[in-house]
């Protein structure tokens, strides 16, 4: 099936709606050579949003995709490419939202990824001590500045959007214009409860991450823990502890009844479940992750799954998960 291509929200800019991050893998699981192999393969399929940030493998993501870009020699026109600012090192001054760390984590991301501009530049996570004018001043600079397109956030509540717009529009400032949330089937309160409003009032764009849960629902973490899965890995132990609670026993019991009926419908439960998260119109593109090339045929693949997400099948699914957001 052919890619298709999504607006960023309310912009001009057309987003494959499938696209690929380096979060755990890049440095973790995948080096220079396969990550190569990962972006050349993306690319070929349509794909033309790369993901990443300052604090993926405390740069050496960035190192790693930059060198990529550079062996692979795309025109720039042809492909986006992120990084997010707030974790940038220990020092006072190298985490948040300060206008100087702003400025600095986005002059260091664009000489590792080897770029003259981002594409997309996020505020990883909401900065409670630095003020909302200071932060959307710098990032609206950056943009005047023509070292990024587009800006955004991550994982912001829905009113701390709303105030970033208000400020914005006091100060002739450029407003955000997408939000990167986590959305799959265990996790939708943020992108169909939170922010319902904001896609008409802002028109908000949404870049989602982890649309497998980080593995979850592949299925293979449904009888335990494979070996050199995500949860396997010693500095992912946290993901790991987390299938010991309650929640995550809950979710495992979700994932294996989704298994079932993916069998059933003649698919795998990875493709029905990155399917389903294409099938949410407010979901500008999916960040897929991946650790291995057979991992990204299938997920691409997810494209033709959609088809079979009828009436039907999504109330089925909907029985399953039982967490439908109030909107
Ligand atoms: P997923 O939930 O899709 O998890 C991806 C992982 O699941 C892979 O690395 C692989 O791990 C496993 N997997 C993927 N496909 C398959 C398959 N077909 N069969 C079996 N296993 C599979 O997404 P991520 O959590 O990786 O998130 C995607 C991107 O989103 C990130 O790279 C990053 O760019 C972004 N992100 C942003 C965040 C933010 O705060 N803004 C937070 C987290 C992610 P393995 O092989 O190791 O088991």
């Amino acid at each position: 099936t052919d890619m298709q291509y999504r607006k960023l929200g309310n912009s001009g800019l057309f987003v494959s709606a499938l696209s690929f991050g380096s979060w755990v893998t890049f440095k973790n699981q995948v080096d220079d050579n396969l990550g190569e192999r990962l972006m050349k393969q993306a690319y070929d399929a349509g794909i033309n949003f790369f993901d990443n940030a300052e604090v993926y493998a405390a740069g050496d993501s960035e190192r790693i995709m930059g060198r990529v870009l550079n062996k692979l020699g795309w025109r720039r026109d042809s492909f986006c490419v992120s990084s997010k600012v707030f974790w940038g090192g220990e020092k006072p001054t190298q985490r948040g939202l300060s206008r100087k760390h702003v400025f600095d984590a986005c002059h260091a991301a664009l000489r590792r990824l080897q770029v003259n501009y981002l594409d997309l530049y996020f505020c990883h996570r909401p900065d409670i001590h630095t003020p909302m004018e200071e932060t959307v001043r710098a990032m609206s600079d950056l943009v005047q500045q023509g070292k990024v397109m587009y800006w955004g956030t991550s994982e912001w509540r829905a009113d701390q959007i709303a105030t970033a717009h208000a400020v914005a529009r006091q100060y002739n400032l450029v407003p955000p214009l997408m939000e990167q949330p986590q959305y799959n089937m265990l996790e939708r309160t943020k992108v169909e409860g939170d922010y319902a409003l904001l896609y008409d009032q802002f028109g908000l764009g949404t870049t989602i991450w982890s649309p497998l849960a980080s593995g979850i629902l592949t299925g293979k973490y449904n009888d335990g823990i494979p070996e050199g899965s995500r949860m396997s890995l010693s500095n992912f132990q946290w993901l790991a502890d987390r299938l010991e609670t309650e929640e995550g026993k809950a979710r495992l019991e979700k994932a294996r009844r989704l298994t079932a009926l993916a069998g059933e419908l003649g698919t795998s439960l990875t493709k029905l479940a990155i399917a389903w998260c294409l099938k949410n119109p407010n979901v500008s593109t999916v960040i897929l992750g991946a650790s291995k090339e057979s991992q990204l045929t299938e997920n691409i693949a997810a494209l033709a799954t959609l088809s079979l997400l009828g009436d039907d099948v999504m109330e089925r699914i909907e029985t399953i998960l039982a967490n439908k957001p109030d909107a």
